[in-house]
């Protein structure tokens, strides 16, 4: 099976100015989401979303509320056909090992390779900052792919492959994903 794993807020949507999708009313896509998972799609990948979710952590949204923003989401990028497998997502402080979960933890990936039945070391994990790159190092994949899409002056010392676009980035796992 060819996946793809994606990071969501400020990878695949835009993350707002404070940085929490809360509401519905702040979901939008990048200009290039629905284009990029259609290619994916096209190329026979499904995709597995990971997110870290500090809003929950927070309290400024429950568990259930991020469910049916993510619901949403999923409804506005479906129009690319791309089949999501699952959405892993880390919002819970109260864990007693959460910091394996949360991002840069590679728990959220450990456990959807296991989940699908994945060799992790052949995955890539696109991610729009550093500590995404490094959870995808964490958890042995071969590679984080690092976006610009939300920064354009992010750098990272450590991603196999820094993509102005998210396009880019979705291009370079199917050139690059060897089964
Ligand atoms: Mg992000």
């Amino acid at each position: 099976m060819k996946v793809a794993l994606l990071d969501r807020d400020g990878t695949v949507i835009v993350d707002p100015p404070d940085l929490r999708v809360d509401k519905v009313e702040k979901i939008e896509l990048f200009d290039d989401s629905i284009t990029a998972l259609k290619y994916l799609a096209d190329n026979g990948f499904s995709v597995i979303y990971i997110t870290n979710q500090a809003g929950i952590e927070e309290g400024r949204i429950t568990e259930e509320q991020f469910w049916q923003i993510h619901e949403e989401v999923l409804r506005r990028l479906s129009e690319s056909g791309v089949n999501v497998l699952k959405t892993y997502m880390n919002g819970e402080a109260k864990r007693p090992d959460n910091s394996e979960w949360r991002k840069p933890g590679p728990k959220m990936l450990l456990q959807a390779a296991e989940d699908f039945n994945l060799d992790i070391s052949k995955l890539y994990y696109v991610g729009d900052n550093q500590s995404d790159i490094n959870a995808a190092i964490n958890a042995g994949c071969k590679g984080g792919i690092l976006v610009k899409t939300a920064n354009e002056n992010v750098e990272s010392p450590n991603a196999i492959y820094t993509a102005p676009k998210l396009l880019d980035a979705v291009q370079y796992i199917v050139e690059n994903t060897e089964y």
